[in-house]
């Protein structure tokens, strides 16, 4: 398919950017709000990529209608044909890899590689999830009681709302939706405003593989018109929110006090040990990779990275010649390295956090908007590194969620450890060590729901689980058979085939 195969949700005159509707019961429609928003390049903010339907919380009512009507036969749909129907989604996302992974680059700035990278994980969680379709295994367990069967089974709960960020435009609804769907719940998924075009090509693909009318319903528009109408609707059994602790923590009482299920997964404040014994040249890859890729707005991007004291200067040294060469551009070129930010709030909170971090540590790299030549049509700023940050400053502290480093040096082992867990948040985690016990002491003392030994804090696979300790979320999972959790209910059934009354606990003592 290619760009102007997407008329059935965009009217496109000529030099107009396009307009892209929602996607409800399988038709494209304009919200009853008759208002739009705009997406652009945060590259290049003149590059205007497409209006977009401001949803109403009545397209939300409307989206959820079309998700219980279709949820009867979905839910009675055997799960391995749910499984086939995710099995070709996957294939037409592997087909159309490029043109998503471009579409990506231009709407959210992260280079083309990572966004090939983004495209790839739903690849991934849509053939893993397949698969569920002939597993999702229950228990089969032997009953205390002669003549008696005992098993248990997972069951769709009903309609799924989906609420995710942008810097994962692809994968993270994937690894939302596969889950829901291939369990037999429909869906209504709002994506974030400053992605709805990834989003509108990724539902796309979706009606194409066939997933029936009304099973997925896309409404975009602003978290407080759409989201809050999602999470408020008595017929969404469940939410499942990607994005901020601030944002999460809002849906959680607003869930809550409805008994909804939710999962929610939060910020990260991810931390990088470097033991004195580590490959430094190794160490700084994997920094590089984890603080700057994705310009530090991956949730597992390494804010922190803490050095046994012995091994600040020569990796420091690695760190700002490597980190000054790095090239800002666009992320369609081969050239660049790093992308913008996502917008101009975001810029200003970094710079904001770059102000904070002069007064606490000492700023060897970066620290200001990257403006020279075309730069300046974009959101932009400049790789930034402090050194001597202690573990409790603000900025070691808070989510930055921009290309900011901060270096804490401590004098060994257990203060790396008592610094590393010293935060709210636990996503992710790393240690670069060539001591084998020290290594295994840190997957044991890490408080984080992933940790890697000798490479960056990023790098997750979609089939072990995924998610974070403390703040960084309320406990669930995604992606790995975990995922299922979020989106079924157990059912235990017991068959007494004895033809007798047996009571369990009474008549076998
Ligand atoms: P955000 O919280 O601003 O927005 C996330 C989504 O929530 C968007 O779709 C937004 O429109 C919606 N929303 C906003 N207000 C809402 C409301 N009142 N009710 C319902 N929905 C509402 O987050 P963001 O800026 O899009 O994403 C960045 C954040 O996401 C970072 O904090 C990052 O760490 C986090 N994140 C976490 C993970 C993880 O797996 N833990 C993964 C990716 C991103």
């Amino acid at each position: 398919m290619t760009d102007t195969a997407i008329r059935p949700a965009a009217d496109r005159p000529s030099a107009e950017p396009p307009t892209f509707r929602h996607f409800i019961a399988g038709e494209w429609c304009e919200s009853t709000s008759r208002a739009t928003f705009e997406s652009r390049n945060p590259a290049d903010t003149r590059d205007v990529i497409g209006r977009f339907q401001a949803g109403s919380p009545a397209d939300v009512a409307m989206a959820v209608r079309a998700a219980d009507a279709a949820a009867g036969l979905w839910r009675r749909t055997p799960a391995p044909k749910r499984g086939e129907i995710l099995y070709r989604f996957g294939a037409l996302m592997a087909g159309h890899k490029e043109r998503l992974a471009r579409a990506m680059t231009r709407e959210m700035g992260k280079v083309l590689a990572e966004a090939r990278g983004d495209v790839q994980e739903g690849i991934d969680i849509a053939f893993l999830m397949a698969g569920e379709g002939r597993r999702m295994f229950g228990d089969t367990v032997p009953s205390e009681l002669p003549d008696k069967w005992a098993m248990s089974i997972r069951q769709p709960i009903g309609i799924a709302g989906i609420i995710t960020p942008w810097n994962f435009p692809i994968a993270i609804p994937c690894w939302k939706m596969m889950p829901a769907l291939v369990a037999g719940n429909t869906v209504v998924f709002k994506p974030s405003s400053d992605t709805p075009h990834c989003a509108t090509l990724l539902v796309e693909l979706m009606a194409e593989a066939g997933f029936p009318p009304g099973t997925v319903n896309l409404v975009t528009g602003a978290g407080a018109d759409v989201g809050d109408a999602i999470i408020d609707n008595p017929d969404v059994s469940v939410i499942s929110f990607t994005g901020s602790s601030a944002t999460g923590k809002g849906i959680a009482a607003r869930a809550g006090a409805k008994l909804k299920r939710l999962s929610l997964e939060l910020g990260g404040k991810n931390a990088i040990v470097v033991m004195a014994d580590a490959d430094l040249d190794l160490a700084t890859d994997g920094i590089l990779w984890s603080a700057f890729g994705t310009t530090g707005q991956r949730c597992t991007a390494a804010s922190r990275v803490i050095v046994e004291r012995r091994a600040v200067e020569p990796l420091l040294d690695r760190l700002e010649r490597r980190a000054r060469g790095l090239r800002l551009g666009s992320g369609l070129e081969d050239t660049t390295d790093v992308g913008p930010l996502i917008n101009k709030s975001a810029l200003e909170k970094v710079a904001g956090y770059v102000g904070i971090g002069r007064g606490e540590g000492e700023l060897v790299l970066g620290g200001e908007p990257a403006r020279d030549g075309d730069l300046a049509n974009g959101h932009f700023f400049s790789p930034t590194i402090f050194r001597d940050v202690a573990p409790m400053d603000r900025i070691a502290q808070e989510e930055i969620f921009g290309p900011v480093l901060s270096v804490i040096p401590v004098d060994d082992y257990p203060t790396a450890v008592t610094a590393l867990n010293q935060t709210r948040y636990g996503l992710s985690s790393s240690i670069f060590t060539s001591d084998a016990n020290t290594a295994f002491r840190a997957m044991r003392d890490f408080e984080t729901g992933i940790v890697y030994v000798n490479a960056g804090t990023t790098g997750a696979e979609t089939h072990l689980p995924f998610g974070g300790w403390k703040e960084t979320g309320n406990g669930h999972r995604e992606a790995g058979h975990a995922a299922l959790d979020t989106f079924t209910e157990w059912k235990a059934i017991y068959v007494d085939f004895s033809g007798r009354l047996q009571r369990a606990q009474i008549d076998n003592q």
